[in-house]
């Protein structure tokens, strides 16, 4: 049996090397982490970002992966074109750090299309996440993020991510699901809650079991097809550690990273005490 990957994201503050302490001080062996301030644009240049120390830590803590969750401000559906350059180069930023730093996937919330549709906006996407790809390093992997169903959101119906993955029919594309934004957009995360349709049998109908690179444990605020995306700890939130338990052992996600988004039990995000919740449900 190989080893069950589970991990939070945790803060890089005062150095890389030292969010993978932070990942194994609360019992992960993986992390996701943001390649800088997800609020604000400006990034280091690749060749100040240092990473012996990095490798090292994450050899002497046995943190085997590391994943990057890519900034706030990005929008690959807007129509703003000032919007859409800064948009590309930030996350050609962010999967050639991916790629510096050996990281396993750069995770992207892929935006909105502010009312206008899936439909005048699903082309456009599908030409920047291209252009993207096509100008980063081969090495590194694009993960399109589902969403909890907000209005005017790309990616909260899983047929969505079917049709950017035809379209762009690039190996290096694949898709994070989190589970807070499936429940809100709807979506039954076990047979008790079917919702508008069970979570698994849809992966299972757009055939997205194999492009499914990460899953983002997080218990829900808000109700099942409510809509809003406010992550809880787990134990907490309206899905439940049963509705968790079922989908997360499914033999199929066996293999699927688990990393935490939660706000922590005392406000800092993933801890511990969550890590602890999810090692429970899934063992
Ligand atoms: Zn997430």
């Amino acid at each position: 049996m190989t080893k069950k990957l589970i991990g939070g994201h945790v803060s890089t503050a005062g150095g890389l090397h030292l969010a993978v302490e932070r990942a194994n001080a609360i019992g992960g062996n993986c992390a996701q982490i943001f390649s800088g301030s997800p609020r604000i644009w400006q990034r280091q240049s690749l060749a100040k970002v240092e990473t012996n120390k990095l490798f090292s830590e994450q050899e002497k803590y046995g943190v085997e992966r590391i994943y990057i969750h890519a900034l706030y401000l990005t929008n690959l559906a807007t129509e703003n074109p000032e919007l859409a350059t800064k948009t590309v180069k930030a996350l050609i930023y962010d999967l050639s750090f991916a790629s510096h730093i050996k990281a396993s996937g750069v995770i992207v919330h892929v935006g909105s299309h502010q009312g206008r549709g899936w439909d005048s906006a699903k082309d456009i996407i599908a030409e920047r996440l291209t252009e993207i790809l096509n100008n980063t390093p081969t090495d590194s992997v694009f993960l399109i993020e589902n969403s909890a169903g907000q209005k005017g959101k790309v990616n909260s119906e899983l047929a969505e991510i079917r049709w950017l993955m035809d379209k762009v029919q690039n190996p290096r594309l694949g898709w994070c699901l989190d589970t807070c934004h499936a429940f809100s957009a709807g979506y039954g995360l076990a047979k008790a809650q079917p919702g508008k349709a069970l979570l698994i049998d849809e992966i299972e109908k757009y055939q997205l079991w194999d492009s499914l690179k990460v899953i983002h444990v997080n218990e829900s605020k808000g109700k099942q097809g409510g809509g809003i995306d406010r992550h809880d700890n787990l134990g907490m939130g309206e899905i439940g550690d049963q509705a968790l338990r079922e989908l997360l052992t499914n033999k199929k996600l066996a293999h699927v990273p688990l990393l935490l988004e939660v706000p922590g039990f005392d406000g800092n995000g993933p801890d511990a005490e969550n890590i602890e919740l999810l090692k429970k449900i899934v063992s």
